[in-house]
Protein backbone atom coordinates (compact mmCIF):
# COMPACT_ATOMS: atom_id res chain seq x y z
CA UNK A 1 0.00 0.00 0.00
CA UNK A 2 1.10 3.69 -0.98
CA UNK A 3 2.55 5.89 2.15
CA UNK A 4 -0.66 7.95 1.44
CA UNK A 5 -3.80 7.01 2.73
CA UNK A 6 -6.12 6.49 -0.04
CA UNK A 7 -9.23 8.77 -0.24
CA UNK A 8 -12.75 6.45 0.35
CA UNK A 9 -13.17 7.04 -3.32
CA UNK A 10 -9.84 5.58 -4.46
CA UNK A 11 -10.38 2.45 -1.60
CA UNK A 12 -13.81 1.95 -3.61
CA UNK A 13 -12.62 2.27 -7.04
CA UNK A 14 -9.52 0.08 -6.32
CA UNK A 15 -11.91 -3.26 -5.01
CA UNK A 16 -14.79 -2.37 -7.39
CA UNK A 17 -12.50 -3.05 -9.86
CA UNK A 18 -10.71 -6.12 -8.35
CA UNK A 19 -14.25 -7.67 -8.08
CA UNK A 20 -14.47 -6.94 -11.58
CA UNK A 21 -12.15 -9.32 -12.69
CA UNK A 22 -13.93 -12.22 -11.19
CA UNK A 23 -11.10 -13.42 -8.97
CA UNK A 24 -13.81 -12.91 -5.66
CA UNK A 25 -16.13 -14.94 -7.26
CA UNK A 26 -14.13 -18.15 -7.38
CA UNK A 27 -15.09 -20.87 -4.49
CA UNK A 28 -11.05 -21.50 -4.18
CA UNK A 29 -10.60 -17.58 -3.63
CA UNK A 30 -13.22 -17.53 -1.22
CA UNK A 31 -12.49 -20.36 0.92
CA UNK A 32 -8.91 -19.44 0.98
CA UNK A 33 -9.66 -15.99 2.17
CA UNK A 34 -11.71 -17.66 4.97
CA UNK A 35 -8.78 -19.97 5.58
CA UNK A 36 -6.50 -17.34 5.80
CA UNK A 37 -8.78 -15.25 8.25
CA UNK A 38 -9.02 -18.16 9.91
CA UNK A 39 -5.21 -18.51 10.31
CA UNK A 40 -5.06 -15.02 11.22
CA UNK A 41 -6.90 -15.71 13.93
CA UNK A 42 -5.55 -18.42 16.00
CA UNK A 43 -1.88 -16.97 14.98
CA UNK A 44 -2.37 -13.46 15.85
CA UNK A 45 -5.36 -14.46 18.64
CA UNK A 46 -3.04 -13.34 21.20
CA UNK A 47 -2.51 -9.88 19.73
CA UNK A 48 -6.34 -9.40 19.28
CA UNK A 49 -7.25 -10.35 23.11
CA UNK A 50 -4.18 -8.15 23.92
CA UNK A 51 -5.78 -5.05 22.35
CA UNK A 52 -9.50 -6.12 23.73
CA UNK A 53 -8.02 -6.12 27.30
CA UNK A 54 -6.84 -2.51 26.68
CA UNK A 55 -9.77 -1.49 24.87
CA UNK A 56 -12.22 -3.14 27.37
CA UNK A 57 -10.80 -5.02 30.30
CA UNK A 58 -11.64 -8.22 28.78
CA UNK A 59 -9.90 -11.34 30.28
CA UNK A 60 -7.63 -13.15 27.95
CA UNK A 61 -10.44 -16.23 28.53
CA UNK A 62 -13.58 -13.79 27.57
CA UNK A 63 -11.80 -12.71 24.70
CA UNK A 64 -11.39 -15.99 22.83
CA UNK A 65 -14.16 -17.08 23.59
CA UNK A 66 -17.12 -13.92 22.77
CA UNK A 67 -14.68 -13.04 20.13
CA UNK A 68 -11.90 -15.17 18.49
CA UNK A 69 -12.96 -18.33 19.28
CA UNK A 70 -16.28 -17.28 18.23
CA UNK A 71 -15.19 -16.00 14.64
CA UNK A 72 -12.95 -19.29 14.27
CA UNK A 73 -16.60 -21.49 14.90
CA UNK A 74 -18.28 -18.96 12.18
CA UNK A 75 -15.42 -19.94 9.82
CA UNK A 76 -15.64 -23.38 9.81
CA UNK A 77 -19.24 -23.41 10.31
CA UNK A 78 -18.92 -21.67 6.98
CA UNK A 79 -16.17 -23.32 5.10
CA UNK A 80 -17.56 -27.35 6.09
CA UNK A 81 -21.11 -25.95 3.90
CA UNK A 82 -19.97 -23.68 1.79
CA UNK A 83 -19.74 -25.52 -1.46
CA UNK A 84 -23.46 -26.89 -0.71
CA UNK A 85 -24.77 -23.68 0.43
CA UNK A 86 -23.71 -22.33 -3.30
CA UNK A 87 -25.60 -24.85 -4.85
CA UNK A 88 -28.21 -23.70 -7.94
CA UNK A 89 -31.51 -24.36 -6.13
CA UNK A 90 -33.89 -25.71 -8.45
CA UNK A 91 -37.33 -24.52 -8.98
CA UNK A 92 -40.84 -26.15 -10.37
CA UNK A 93 -42.05 -24.49 -13.89
CA UNK A 94 -45.48 -23.98 -14.69
CA UNK A 95 -47.11 -26.27 -17.21
CA UNK A 96 -47.16 -23.46 -20.05
CA UNK A 97 -43.40 -23.67 -19.69
CA UNK A 98 -42.94 -27.33 -19.76
CA UNK A 99 -39.30 -28.46 -20.90
CA UNK A 100 -37.56 -25.79 -19.52
CA UNK A 101 -35.66 -25.35 -16.22
CA UNK A 102 -35.93 -23.18 -13.54
CA UNK A 103 -32.82 -22.11 -10.89
CA UNK A 104 -31.40 -19.90 -8.44
CA UNK A 105 -27.90 -18.87 -8.09
CA UNK A 106 -26.54 -17.15 -5.20
CA UNK A 107 -24.67 -13.93 -6.92
CA UNK A 108 -22.52 -12.00 -5.36
CA UNK A 109 -22.89 -8.05 -4.83
CA UNK A 110 -19.73 -6.17 -5.64
CA UNK A 111 -18.03 -3.77 -2.96
CA UNK A 112 -19.60 -3.88 0.47
CA UNK A 113 -19.13 -2.29 3.42
CA UNK A 114 -19.35 -3.48 7.12
CA UNK A 115 -19.45 -0.93 9.59
CA UNK A 116 -18.54 -2.68 13.20
CA UNK A 117 -19.41 -1.16 17.03
CA UNK A 118 -16.73 -0.94 19.77
CA UNK A 119 -18.13 -3.84 22.36
CA UNK A 120 -17.23 -6.81 20.45
CA UNK A 121 -14.68 -4.75 18.14
CA UNK A 122 -13.50 -8.08 16.32
CA UNK A 123 -16.13 -10.58 16.53
CA UNK A 124 -18.82 -7.77 14.89
CA UNK A 125 -16.18 -6.58 12.29
CA UNK A 126 -15.04 -9.90 11.17
CA UNK A 127 -17.97 -12.14 11.50
CA UNK A 128 -19.69 -9.95 8.54
CA UNK A 129 -16.79 -10.03 6.87
CA UNK A 130 -16.78 -13.98 6.60
CA UNK A 131 -19.97 -13.94 5.10
CA UNK A 132 -19.52 -11.11 2.95
CA UNK A 133 -16.04 -13.07 1.60
CA UNK A 134 -18.12 -16.16 1.85
CA UNK A 135 -20.96 -14.59 -0.64
CA UNK A 136 -17.61 -13.96 -3.26
CA UNK A 137 -17.42 -10.00 -2.82
CA UNK A 138 -14.67 -7.68 -1.83
CA UNK A 139 -15.36 -5.80 1.22
CA UNK A 140 -14.44 -2.55 3.00
CA UNK A 141 -14.17 -2.98 6.77
CA UNK A 142 -14.68 0.19 9.10
CA UNK A 143 -13.81 -0.57 13.10
CA UNK A 144 -14.93 1.50 15.88
CA UNK A 145 -12.39 4.07 16.83
CA UNK A 146 -14.07 3.70 20.53
CA UNK A 147 -12.22 0.62 20.87
CA UNK A 148 -8.90 1.69 19.37
CA UNK A 149 -6.21 -0.95 19.72
CA UNK A 150 -8.80 -3.49 18.60
CA UNK A 151 -9.34 -0.83 15.16
CA UNK A 152 -5.11 -0.83 14.88
CA UNK A 153 -4.77 -4.30 15.36
CA UNK A 154 -7.71 -5.12 12.63
CA UNK A 155 -5.99 -3.06 10.41
CA UNK A 156 -2.43 -4.24 11.12
CA UNK A 157 -3.44 -7.79 10.90
CA UNK A 158 -5.49 -8.33 7.86
CA UNK A 159 -3.57 -6.89 5.17
CA UNK A 160 -0.79 -9.73 6.21
CA UNK A 161 -3.54 -12.31 5.52
CA UNK A 162 -5.97 -11.09 3.11
CA UNK A 163 -6.07 -10.03 -0.25
CA UNK A 164 -5.58 -6.56 -0.39
CA UNK A 165 -6.68 -5.72 -3.49
CA UNK A 166 -10.21 -7.15 -2.04
CA UNK A 167 -10.60 -6.59 1.55
CA UNK A 168 -9.99 -2.88 2.74
CA UNK A 169 -9.99 -1.43 6.71
CA UNK A 170 -10.31 1.98 6.84
CA UNK A 171 -9.99 2.91 10.31
CA UNK A 172 -11.60 6.63 11.34
CA UNK A 173 -14.49 8.31 13.36
CA UNK A 174 -17.41 10.64 11.96
CA UNK A 175 -15.80 12.17 9.50
CA UNK A 176 -14.50 8.89 7.79
CA UNK A 177 -17.63 6.84 7.98
CA UNK A 178 -19.43 9.86 6.68
CA UNK A 179 -17.56 10.31 3.66
CA UNK A 180 -17.22 6.44 2.94
CA UNK A 181 -21.06 6.67 3.53
CA UNK A 182 -20.95 9.12 0.50
CA UNK A 183 -19.59 6.14 -1.96
CA UNK A 184 -21.56 3.93 -3.93
CA UNK A 185 -21.55 0.20 -2.21
CA UNK A 186 -23.48 -2.77 -3.10
CA UNK A 187 -24.39 -3.66 0.65
CA UNK A 188 -23.97 -1.95 3.72
CA UNK A 189 -23.60 -3.81 7.13
CA UNK A 190 -23.87 -1.78 10.38
CA UNK A 191 -23.72 -2.90 13.72
CA UNK A 192 -24.34 -0.09 16.44
CA UNK A 193 -27.16 2.03 17.52
CA UNK A 194 -30.18 3.16 16.05
CA UNK A 195 -29.56 6.73 15.71
CA UNK A 196 -26.65 6.24 13.35
CA UNK A 197 -28.36 3.53 12.06
CA UNK A 198 -30.83 6.09 10.10
CA UNK A 199 -27.83 8.08 9.08
CA UNK A 200 -26.68 5.13 7.49
CA UNK A 201 -30.15 4.31 5.69
CA UNK A 202 -30.67 7.52 4.73
CA UNK A 203 -26.64 7.48 2.64
CA UNK A 204 -27.30 4.49 1.50
CA UNK A 205 -30.91 5.55 0.21
CA UNK A 206 -29.15 7.55 -2.09
CA UNK A 207 -27.56 4.82 -3.90
CA UNK A 208 -30.48 2.29 -3.23
CA UNK A 209 -27.72 0.55 -1.57
CA UNK A 210 -29.43 -2.15 0.39
CA UNK A 211 -28.81 -2.16 4.31
CA UNK A 212 -28.66 -4.62 7.14
CA UNK A 213 -28.91 -2.76 10.50
CA UNK A 214 -27.83 -4.77 13.75
CA UNK A 215 -29.21 -2.51 16.22
CA UNK A 216 -29.78 -2.57 20.06
CA UNK A 217 -32.56 -2.02 22.67
CA UNK A 218 -34.09 -2.30 25.75
CA UNK A 219 -33.98 -6.86 26.11
CA UNK A 220 -36.76 -8.20 28.58
CA UNK A 221 -36.83 -10.91 30.86
CA UNK A 222 -39.53 -12.69 32.01
CA UNK A 223 -39.44 -15.05 35.07
CA UNK A 224 -42.21 -16.71 36.07
CA UNK A 225 -43.10 -18.02 39.88
CA UNK A 226 -42.03 -21.53 40.69
CA UNK A 227 -38.80 -21.47 39.15
CA UNK A 228 -35.26 -22.77 40.43
CA UNK A 229 -34.24 -18.99 41.22
CA UNK A 230 -30.45 -20.21 41.63
CA UNK A 231 -30.27 -21.55 38.17
CA UNK A 232 -31.96 -18.59 36.86
CA UNK A 233 -30.00 -16.26 38.80
CA UNK A 234 -26.55 -17.92 37.68
CA UNK A 235 -27.48 -18.35 34.30
CA UNK A 236 -28.93 -14.39 34.33
CA UNK A 237 -25.33 -13.07 35.87
CA UNK A 238 -23.35 -14.54 33.48
CA UNK A 239 -25.01 -13.20 30.59
CA UNK A 240 -25.79 -9.73 31.58
CA UNK A 241 -22.61 -9.15 33.49
CA UNK A 242 -20.62 -10.32 30.60
CA UNK A 243 -18.38 -7.74 28.86
CA UNK A 244 -19.58 -5.72 32.05
CA UNK A 245 -23.29 -5.59 30.99
CA UNK A 246 -21.91 -3.89 27.40
CA UNK A 247 -23.43 -6.49 24.79
CA UNK A 248 -26.39 -5.84 22.49
CA UNK A 249 -28.45 -9.12 23.51
CA UNK A 250 -27.79 -8.78 27.33
CA UNK A 251 -30.81 -8.19 29.50
CA UNK A 252 -31.81 -5.36 29.88
CA UNK A 253 -34.51 -5.63 32.73
CA UNK A 254 -36.13 -8.16 34.67
CA UNK A 255 -39.88 -8.71 34.98
CA UNK A 256 -41.45 -10.79 37.86
CA UNK A 257 -44.10 -11.06 40.18
CA UNK A 258 -43.93 -9.43 43.78
CA UNK A 259 -43.81 -12.30 45.25
CA UNK A 260 -40.58 -14.13 43.73
CA UNK A 261 -39.01 -10.27 43.35
CA UNK A 262 -36.87 -10.48 46.68
CA UNK A 263 -35.84 -14.11 46.57
CA UNK A 264 -34.60 -13.04 42.81
CA UNK A 265 -32.48 -10.30 44.08
CA UNK A 266 -30.93 -12.20 46.54
CA UNK A 267 -30.31 -14.82 44.23
CA UNK A 268 -28.85 -12.73 41.58
CA UNK A 269 -26.49 -10.92 44.41
CA UNK A 270 -25.18 -14.42 45.19
CA UNK A 271 -24.93 -14.75 41.59
CA UNK A 272 -22.81 -11.82 41.05
CA UNK A 273 -20.33 -13.05 44.59
CA UNK A 274 -20.11 -16.08 42.99
CA UNK A 275 -18.85 -14.77 39.43
CA UNK A 276 -16.56 -12.46 40.48
CA UNK A 277 -16.07 -12.28 44.25
CA UNK A 278 -16.70 -9.85 46.87
CA UNK A 279 -14.69 -7.18 44.93
CA UNK A 280 -15.53 -7.52 41.41
CA UNK A 281 -12.73 -4.85 41.14
CA UNK A 282 -10.25 -7.15 41.82
CA UNK A 283 -11.97 -10.25 39.44
CA UNK A 284 -9.63 -10.92 36.43
CA UNK A 285 -13.01 -11.74 34.52
CA UNK A 286 -14.54 -8.65 35.06
CA UNK A 287 -14.08 -5.96 32.41
CA UNK A 288 -14.14 -2.16 32.47
CA UNK A 289 -16.91 0.44 30.81
CA UNK A 290 -15.36 1.53 27.92
CA UNK A 291 -14.76 4.99 28.59
CA UNK A 292 -15.89 8.17 30.72
CA UNK A 293 -19.36 9.16 28.68
CA UNK A 294 -20.40 6.01 28.85
CA UNK A 295 -19.05 5.47 32.27
CA UNK A 296 -21.10 9.33 33.49
CA UNK A 297 -24.27 8.14 32.15
CA UNK A 298 -24.09 4.59 33.33
CA UNK A 299 -23.53 6.06 37.03
CA UNK A 300 -25.94 8.34 36.16
CA UNK A 301 -28.65 5.64 36.30
CA UNK A 302 -27.69 3.45 39.72
CA UNK A 303 -30.02 5.61 41.65
CA UNK A 304 -33.27 4.04 40.07
CA UNK A 305 -33.64 1.82 42.57
CA UNK A 306 -32.79 0.18 45.70
CA UNK A 307 -29.26 -1.32 45.56
CA UNK A 308 -29.22 -4.77 45.87
CA UNK A 309 -25.79 -5.54 45.44
CA UNK A 310 -23.09 -3.64 44.04
CA UNK A 311 -23.08 0.33 43.02
CA UNK A 312 -19.96 1.01 43.51
CA UNK A 313 -17.71 2.86 41.06
CA UNK A 314 -14.56 4.42 40.48
CA UNK A 315 -14.21 6.82 36.85
CA UNK A 316 -10.19 6.37 36.64
CA UNK A 317 -10.14 2.68 36.48
CA UNK A 318 -13.48 2.92 34.48
CA UNK A 319 -15.13 0.87 36.86
CA UNK A 320 -18.87 -0.06 37.65
CA UNK A 321 -19.70 -3.21 40.25
CA UNK A 322 -21.89 -5.62 38.64
CA UNK A 323 -24.89 -4.21 40.12
CA UNK A 324 -28.69 -5.17 40.91
CA UNK A 325 -31.64 -2.65 41.69
CA UNK A 326 -34.68 -3.59 42.99
CA UNK A 327 -38.19 -2.21 43.59
CA UNK A 328 -37.63 -0.14 40.10
CA UNK A 329 -40.56 2.24 38.53
CA UNK A 330 -40.97 2.12 34.78
CA UNK A 331 -40.28 5.60 35.22
CA UNK A 332 -36.89 5.71 36.39
CA UNK A 333 -34.14 6.58 33.82
CA UNK A 334 -32.81 3.24 34.05
CA UNK A 335 -36.16 2.34 32.04
CA UNK A 336 -35.29 5.26 29.61
CA UNK A 337 -33.09 4.18 27.17
CA UNK A 338 -31.33 0.81 26.79
CA UNK A 339 -28.86 -0.10 29.80
CA UNK A 340 -25.79 -1.22 27.95
CA UNK A 341 -23.82 -1.58 31.54
CA UNK A 342 -23.62 -3.65 34.27
CA UNK A 343 -27.21 -2.29 36.09
CA UNK A 344 -29.90 -4.71 36.29
CA UNK A 345 -33.35 -3.70 37.26
CA UNK A 346 -36.17 -5.59 38.68
CA UNK A 347 -39.21 -4.41 38.47
CA UNK A 348 -42.97 -6.34 39.24
CA UNK A 349 -45.90 -6.95 37.11
CA UNK A 350 -49.02 -8.46 38.25
CA UNK A 351 -48.84 -11.63 35.76
CA UNK A 352 -47.97 -12.57 32.18
CA UNK A 353 -50.81 -10.46 31.06
CA UNK A 354 -48.92 -7.31 32.48
CA UNK A 355 -45.59 -8.56 31.35
CA UNK A 356 -46.48 -9.03 27.84
CA UNK A 357 -48.51 -5.71 27.65
CA UNK A 358 -45.33 -3.68 29.02
CA UNK A 359 -43.57 -5.47 26.20
CA UNK A 360 -45.31 -4.80 23.61
CA UNK A 361 -45.96 -0.92 25.28
CA UNK A 362 -42.18 -0.56 24.04
CA UNK A 363 -39.84 -0.99 21.28
CA UNK A 364 -39.14 -4.60 19.59
CA UNK A 365 -36.24 -5.67 21.43
CA UNK A 366 -33.25 -7.68 19.95
CA UNK A 367 -33.90 -10.53 22.32
CA UNK A 368 -36.67 -11.58 24.90
CA UNK A 369 -35.95 -14.06 27.56
CA UNK A 370 -38.10 -15.85 29.80
CA UNK A 371 -37.41 -18.73 32.49
CA UNK A 372 -40.13 -20.91 33.18
CA UNK A 373 -41.54 -24.38 32.58
CA UNK A 374 -45.34 -24.09 31.96
CA UNK A 375 -45.38 -24.61 27.88
CA UNK A 376 -48.89 -22.02 27.95
CA UNK A 377 -46.67 -19.14 29.58
CA UNK A 378 -44.04 -19.91 27.01
CA UNK A 379 -46.60 -20.02 23.90
CA UNK A 380 -47.83 -17.03 24.83
CA UNK A 381 -44.64 -14.68 24.87
CA UNK A 382 -43.87 -16.90 21.78
CA UNK A 383 -46.67 -15.98 19.93
CA UNK A 384 -47.88 -12.50 21.81
CA UNK A 385 -44.70 -10.17 21.28
CA UNK A 386 -42.29 -9.29 18.76
CA UNK A 387 -38.46 -9.50 19.34
CA UNK A 388 -35.04 -9.95 16.95
CA UNK A 389 -34.65 -13.41 18.63
CA UNK A 390 -35.90 -15.58 21.79
CA UNK A 391 -33.94 -17.52 24.41
CA UNK A 392 -36.08 -19.85 26.80
CA UNK A 393 -34.16 -21.23 29.67
CA UNK A 394 -30.21 -18.51 28.74
CA UNK A 395 -29.67 -15.64 27.75
CA UNK A 396 -27.35 -14.58 24.86
CA UNK A 397 -26.43 -18.40 23.72
CA UNK A 398 -28.83 -18.35 20.52
CA UNK A 399 -26.70 -16.12 19.03
CA UNK A 400 -23.90 -18.59 19.17
CA UNK A 401 -25.95 -21.24 16.98
CA UNK A 402 -24.68 -20.30 13.58
CA UNK A 403 -27.77 -22.53 12.01
CA UNK A 404 -29.92 -19.82 13.25
CA UNK A 405 -30.25 -15.91 12.03
CA UNK A 406 -29.20 -13.62 14.04
CA UNK A 407 -31.13 -9.92 13.95
CA UNK A 408 -33.27 -7.70 15.01
CA UNK A 409 -37.06 -6.28 13.96
CA UNK A 410 -38.51 -2.88 14.33
CA UNK A 411 -36.10 -0.12 16.28
CA UNK A 412 -34.33 -3.33 16.97
CA UNK A 413 -32.58 -3.44 12.87
CA UNK A 414 -33.06 -4.79 10.13
CA UNK A 415 -31.71 -8.10 8.05
CA UNK A 416 -29.67 -10.95 9.69
CA UNK A 417 -26.92 -12.92 9.58
CA UNK A 418 -24.71 -15.93 10.90
CA UNK A 419 -23.89 -19.09 8.98
CA UNK A 420 -25.93 -19.40 5.76
CA UNK A 421 -27.93 -16.15 6.34
CA UNK A 422 -24.72 -14.39 5.99
CA UNK A 423 -24.49 -15.79 2.44
CA UNK A 424 -27.97 -14.46 1.43
CA UNK A 425 -27.17 -10.99 3.18
CA UNK A 426 -24.11 -10.55 1.27
CA UNK A 427 -25.61 -12.45 -2.14
CA UNK A 428 -28.24 -11.54 -4.61
CA UNK A 429 -30.86 -14.49 -5.16
CA UNK A 430 -31.06 -14.64 -9.03
CA UNK A 431 -33.85 -16.00 -10.97
CA UNK A 432 -32.72 -18.43 -14.08
CA UNK A 433 -35.44 -19.28 -16.65
CA UNK A 434 -34.04 -22.13 -19.16
CA UNK A 435 -36.29 -22.40 -22.38
CA UNK A 436 -34.77 -24.87 -24.85
CA UNK A 437 -34.33 -23.36 -28.33
CA UNK A 438 -35.32 -26.35 -30.18
P1 LIG B 1 -20.12 2.96 18.05
O1 LIG B 1 -20.20 4.28 18.72
O2 LIG B 1 -18.83 2.25 17.95
O3 LIG B 1 -20.76 3.19 16.60
C1 LIG B 1 -20.86 2.14 15.67
C2 LIG B 1 -20.20 2.56 14.38
O4 LIG B 1 -20.87 3.69 13.83
C3 LIG B 1 -18.73 2.96 14.54
O5 LIG B 1 -17.96 2.29 13.57
C4 LIG B 1 -18.76 4.45 14.37
O6 LIG B 1 -17.58 4.95 13.80
C5 LIG B 1 -19.93 4.66 13.44
N1 LIG B 1 -20.52 5.98 13.59
C6 LIG B 1 -20.73 6.66 14.75
N2 LIG B 1 -21.32 7.84 14.50
C7 LIG B 1 -21.49 7.92 13.16
C8 LIG B 1 -22.05 8.91 12.28
N3 LIG B 1 -22.56 10.05 12.74
N4 LIG B 1 -22.06 8.63 10.96
C9 LIG B 1 -21.54 7.49 10.48
N5 LIG B 1 -21.01 6.52 11.27
C10 LIG B 1 -20.97 6.74 12.57
O7 LIG B 1 -21.09 1.92 18.73
P2 LIG B 1 -22.50 2.18 19.42
O8 LIG B 1 -23.49 2.64 18.44
O9 LIG B 1 -22.32 2.92 20.70
O10 LIG B 1 -22.83 0.66 19.78
C11 LIG B 1 -23.70 0.36 20.80
C12 LIG B 1 -25.06 0.05 20.22
O11 LIG B 1 -24.94 -0.99 19.27
C13 LIG B 1 -26.02 -0.46 21.25
O12 LIG B 1 -27.29 0.08 20.99
C14 LIG B 1 -26.02 -1.95 21.01
O13 LIG B 1 -27.18 -2.61 21.44
C15 LIG B 1 -25.85 -2.02 19.54
N6 LIG B 1 -25.26 -3.28 19.16
C16 LIG B 1 -25.98 -4.13 18.38
C17 LIG B 1 -25.44 -5.34 18.04
C18 LIG B 1 -26.17 -6.33 17.20
O14 LIG B 1 -25.57 -7.28 16.77
N7 LIG B 1 -27.46 -6.13 16.93
C19 LIG B 1 -24.18 -5.68 18.47
C20 LIG B 1 -23.46 -4.77 19.24
C21 LIG B 1 -24.01 -3.57 19.56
Amino acid sequence: MSARAESPAEVVARLRATFRTGRTKDLAWRTTQLTRLRALLTERGDELAEALRADLGKSRKEAYRTEIDFTVREIDHTLERLEGWLRPEPAPVPAVLAGATAHTVQDPLGVVLVIAPWNYPVQLLLAPVVGALAAGNAVVAKPSELAPAASAAVARLLPEYLDTDAVAVVEGAVPETTALLAERFDHIFYTGNGTVGRIVMTAAAKHLTPVTLELGGKSPVFVDRDTDLKTVAARLASGKFLNAGQTCVAPDYVLTDPETAPALADALAAAVEGLFGQDASTSPEYGRIVNERHFDRLVGLLDSGRTVTGGAHDRDGKYIAPTVLADVSPDSPVMGEEIFGPVLPILTVDGLDEAIGFINDRDKPLALYAFTSDPAVRERLLTETSSGGVGLGLPLAHLTVSDLPFGGVGESGMGNYHGRYSLETFSHRKAVLDTPLG
